[in-house]
């Protein structure tokens, strides 16, 4: 799913990333709202440059819309204390992603409001601009190219909010059922499993709605499009819980064996646990702001949800120019996993010293048996034991 991106801008210090099939659809959308949507409005009275004129404002106003409520999200998480990577605009509206999980259910809950009260809130707004421009004398010629834009505009915000408050996952609405779920049992894997299917259950009724309006009111635009939203909801939604549900078994994983790796003259002895790793996904930039800013080490495990995806080394990353630091994925200057970048926990503490005698990266990253990444070795660590 991931394609080349681009970044457009940085709001608050979060740099907004729009993916290449991002940037057809806004074309589309411009030449849609100017020779059909606004002329039909309009019934043709205005010259054809003003249709494209109004095309482009009402584009760039949706997604200006879209992004202030992605917007909204961010800066609710930055409130709850959870970094942010970025805000992404893709062909199916955006998302932002967050460094880290809600780990309260009102905290997930307040930044799942926030996107689609944003949306509310600036529908109303276009709802006011609407009224003004209705007041405005009706000789004044752009009363009715104006007074389309902000219907069209008061209306897409209002179902932006309205398609976003669905309760299921990976949606807004889902994501506040799950936090209210969670809130009342306690128990936020269960809540996530219902919230999840009951986001592959609105899937299905969005795709089946899709295909009924084709045979019934000859909607075939209509009816791919939403096929393809409610397939593309469906492996969101799915995806989404898997991966919660990894993290959370590696978190029990995690507890269980706390105690079984400190055994005398293992690794898991000395180790440093749990390990400093930078997401494969973050951008050069974010990994230099936050992780090196705040931990000093001359290499980092690259890992997510727990698996190691290779070895990230400050020496290879100053080859890297200053200009690609936000363009740049860790995982595009990442090394990839080898053999002499890791240890097991079990293994004894002479063996770790001639291993990390040789490592390139100075550091070994400490697995357990399942391959999920649990500590960090140097040599700093080896020293105690040693002594
Ligand atoms: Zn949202």
């Amino acid at each position: 799913m991931r394609f080349r991106t681009l970044q457009l801008m940085r709001l608050f210090g979060i740099p907004v990333i729009v993916d290449y099939s991002w940037l057809p659809v806004v074309g589309l959308h411009v030449w849609l709202a100017s020779a059909f949507y606004l002329p039909q409005q309009t019934a043709g009275a205005l010259p054809v440059w003003e249709y494209y004129v109004f095309g482009v404002l009402m584009t760039v106003l949706l997604f200006g819309s879209i992004l202030a409520h992605e917007l909204a999200h961010a800066l609710m998480a930055r409130l709850e204390g959870i970094k942010i990577y970025d805000i992404q605009l893709h062909i199916f509206g955006g998302w932002t992603r967050l460094a880290g999980e809600p780990d309260r259910p009102m905290a997930e809950l307040r930044i799942a409001v926030a996107g689609p009260a944003m949306s509310f809130l600036i529908g109303v707004l276009f709802i006011l601009c609407l009224l003004v421009v209705q007041a405005i004398a009706p000789e004044y010629p752009l009363r009715l190219p104006l007074r389309e834009t902000f219907r069209y505009l008061f209306l897409g915000n209002f179902v932006l909010a309205m398609f976003n408050l669905l309760p299921g996952l990976p949606l807004d609405g889902g994501r506040a059922l799950r936090a209210w779920l969670w809130h009342r049992s306690g128990d936020v894997m269960e809540a996530t499993l219902l919230a999840k299917r009951m986001g592959v259950g609105i899937a299905y009724m969005i795709s089946s709605f899709g295909i009924f309006s084709a045979f019934w009111w000859g909607e075939y635009l209509t009816a791919v499009w939403m096929v393809i939203v409610g397939f593309f909801l469906k492996n969101v939604a799915e995806s989404d819980y898997r991966r919660r549900q990894r993290v959370h078994t590696a978190e029990i994983a995690q507890q269980r064996n706390e105690a079984r790796w400190r055994i005398e003259g293992t690794v898991g002895s000395v180790m440093t646990a749990p390990a400093v790793s930078v997401s494969p996904d973050a951008r050069i930039s974010e990994f230099i702001d936050h992780t090196l800013a705040e931990h000093r080490h001359a290499s980092f495990p690259v890992a997510r949800d727990g698996r190691l995806h290779g070895m990230l080394l400050l020496e290879r990353l100053r080859e890297v120019p200053r200009e690609q630091w936000e363009r740049l994925a860790v995982r595009d200057v990442m090394e990839p996993v080898r053999e002499d970048y890791f240890i097991t926990v079990r293994a004894s503490l002479d063996y770790a010293a001639r291993k990390l005698e040789s490592s390139p990266a100075g550091h070994l990253a400490v697995i357990d048996a399942d391959g999920f990444l649990i500590g960090y070795l140097g040599p700093g660590d080896l020293k105690i034991p040693a002594a």
